[in-house]
């Protein structure tokens, strides 16, 4: 399995799912590698990458508990309770996400919590952290991989025991797997894209909006969203499409995206005071969905959190579903005894492969909700009736409260919620053939 025979993990990636991973392996006394492409946050520049925050729920404050992080990260985020609709009037509307007042996603630093995580993982004495070392291949059968030095752009084989493939949603190791036989693998970009934007906080040092709410202006075809910074600015994303109307194509010049915003975004428009300088300066970056499997090569290698399944950001889960792959799979691992990995990494796939699908679907199907829903009177009679039956059946949890303030498998909350659509849809066939029933016999 490993050099001198006893066993060693390998992990690709000291991003969300690595870190955390690199943790729990270590804590069952497992020996760790982990290898980042990046450099180390701690001494360098930090690189946000993508989104500068993101919404931390249940499944990833679960996961986190488990290796005792979970005060750690609360301890700077910020409660969203609930979604504050922006018209283009600038008139607001609040829609709590669940029906107790403590339910809340909470908002934290993307490079905040990966520094806590990476110091968390360098703290245990069996993790040994790499950084600047790309990953280019993995030889699954040979238990070698190529590793790129970014430094002196020096490559070395390195012996790698069992692989984690914690590399994110462009992951070398998946891309090896993909050279073997009988690997399924897809990805599917949305017609959307996204910019981000900032909101600093006020002259007086205050938040410029409501901190403990997730901001969002729908426009139909497109939204903006903010989420609170514990600095106290927002964070704002331009989702729009690459393309056609309203689009970054269309508005390809600063002066038209001022003109687009004074006309869709005129609140938030007034506390940007950077906006020129933000909209000319940040990417214009692509949003997809990854699916592939099998996730393992018997007990040899295993993909995690976006390497297998990445989603697109709706539902504010990618995130929450890759700590939750750690902590299952530690589970089960832990259940195992830590004996026979091919069948722990089968087992694992075929349990959470369900779950990232209806994860994936979920993500896409709340886009639209966001963007455009929201807005109807239809939405809100639905989130009306939500409350109702939560005052009346005190264990019932609407979809948005089963995904993101419980750790329900996904898969068995979608379930749930197709199983209610059915039983809705059938009440209103009943009652429609009881009043034609009625009004045939009247008339
Ligand atoms: C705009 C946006 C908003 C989002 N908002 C949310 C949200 O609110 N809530 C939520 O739960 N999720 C959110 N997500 C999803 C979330 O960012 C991802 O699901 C999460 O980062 C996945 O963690 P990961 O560790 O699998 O991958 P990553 O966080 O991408 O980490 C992968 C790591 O691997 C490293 N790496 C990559 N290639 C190599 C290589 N070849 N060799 C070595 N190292 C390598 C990278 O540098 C990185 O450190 C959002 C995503 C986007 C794009």
């Amino acid at each position: 399995m490993s050099d001198g025979g006893e066993r060693r993990f390998t992990i690709f990636g000291a991003g969300l799912a690595g870190t955390l991973m690199a943790i729990y392996l270590a804590r069952q006394g497992e020996r760790v590698e982990l290898y980042e492409r990046r450099s180390d946050p701690r001494i360098g520049d930090v690189d946000a990458g993508r989104s500068i925050n993101l919404a931390l729920s249940r499944r990833g404050l679960t996961a986190l508990r488990g290796v005792g992080l979970e005060d750690a990260v609360l301890a700077s985020a910020i409660p969203m309770r609930g979604r504050m609709l922006h018209d283009t009037a600038g008139n607001l509307t609040f829609q709590p996400y669940g029906h107790k007042k403590e339910q809340a996603i909470n908002s934290v630093s993307r490079a905040g919590l990966n520094q806590l995580l990476i110091e968390a993982a360098d703290a245990e004495p069996n993790v040994t952290i790499h950084f600047g070392a790309k990953c280019r291949k993995v030889d699954f059968d040979r238990a070698a991989a190529e590793v790129e030095w970014l430094d002196g752009r020096r490559r070395e084989e390195v012996k790698t025991g069992v692989v984690i493939g914690a590399d994110g949603a462009f992951s070398a190791v998946r891309l090896s797997m993909q050279l073997r036989d009988r690997f399924d693998f897809s990805q599917e970009y949305l017609p959307h894209g996204y910019k981000e934007l900032s909101i600093p906080p006020t002259d007086e040092g205050e938040f410029a909006l409501e901190p403990n709410a997730l901001h969002i202006w729908p426009r139909g075809g497109f939204m903006m969203i903010a989420l609170p910074n514990a600095d106290r600015s927002f964070t704002c994303t331009l989702f729009w499409p690459h393309e056609g109307a309203n689009s970054a194509a269309e508005i390809d010049s600063v002066d038209k995206a001022v003109a687009f915003f004074e006309q869709q975004f005129p609140d938030a428009l007034k506390l940007m005071p950077s906006f020129r300088e933000d909209y000319a300066g940040n990417p214009h970056s692509s949003l997809a969905t990854m699916r592939c499997f099998p996730w393992n090569v018997d007990g040899r290698a295993l993909l995690i959190g976006d390497a297998s399944h990445a989603v697109v950001p709706f539902f504010g889960q990618g995130m929450n579903a890759a700590f939750e792959d750690c902590r299952i799979l530690a589970e089960r691992l832990d259940e195992s005894g830590g004996a026979d990995l091919a069948t722990v990494f089968t087992q694992f796939s075929a349990e959470r492969k369900p779950n990232a699908e209806a994860i994936a679907d979920l993500a896409l199907a709340n886009y639209v909700e966001m963007r455009d829903t929201v807005n109807s009177p239809l939405f809100r009679l639905k989130k009306a009736v939500e409350r109702v039956l939560a005052r009346t059946f005190p264990g019932y949890l609407s979809l948005y409260e089963m995904i993101s303030f419980t750790n329900i498998p996904y898969a068995a909350a979608l379930a749930i919620e197709k199983r209610r659509k059915r039983a809705a849809l059938g009440l209103v066939l009943i009652i429609g053939l009881i009043l034609f029933a009625i009004i045939v016999r009247v008339f």
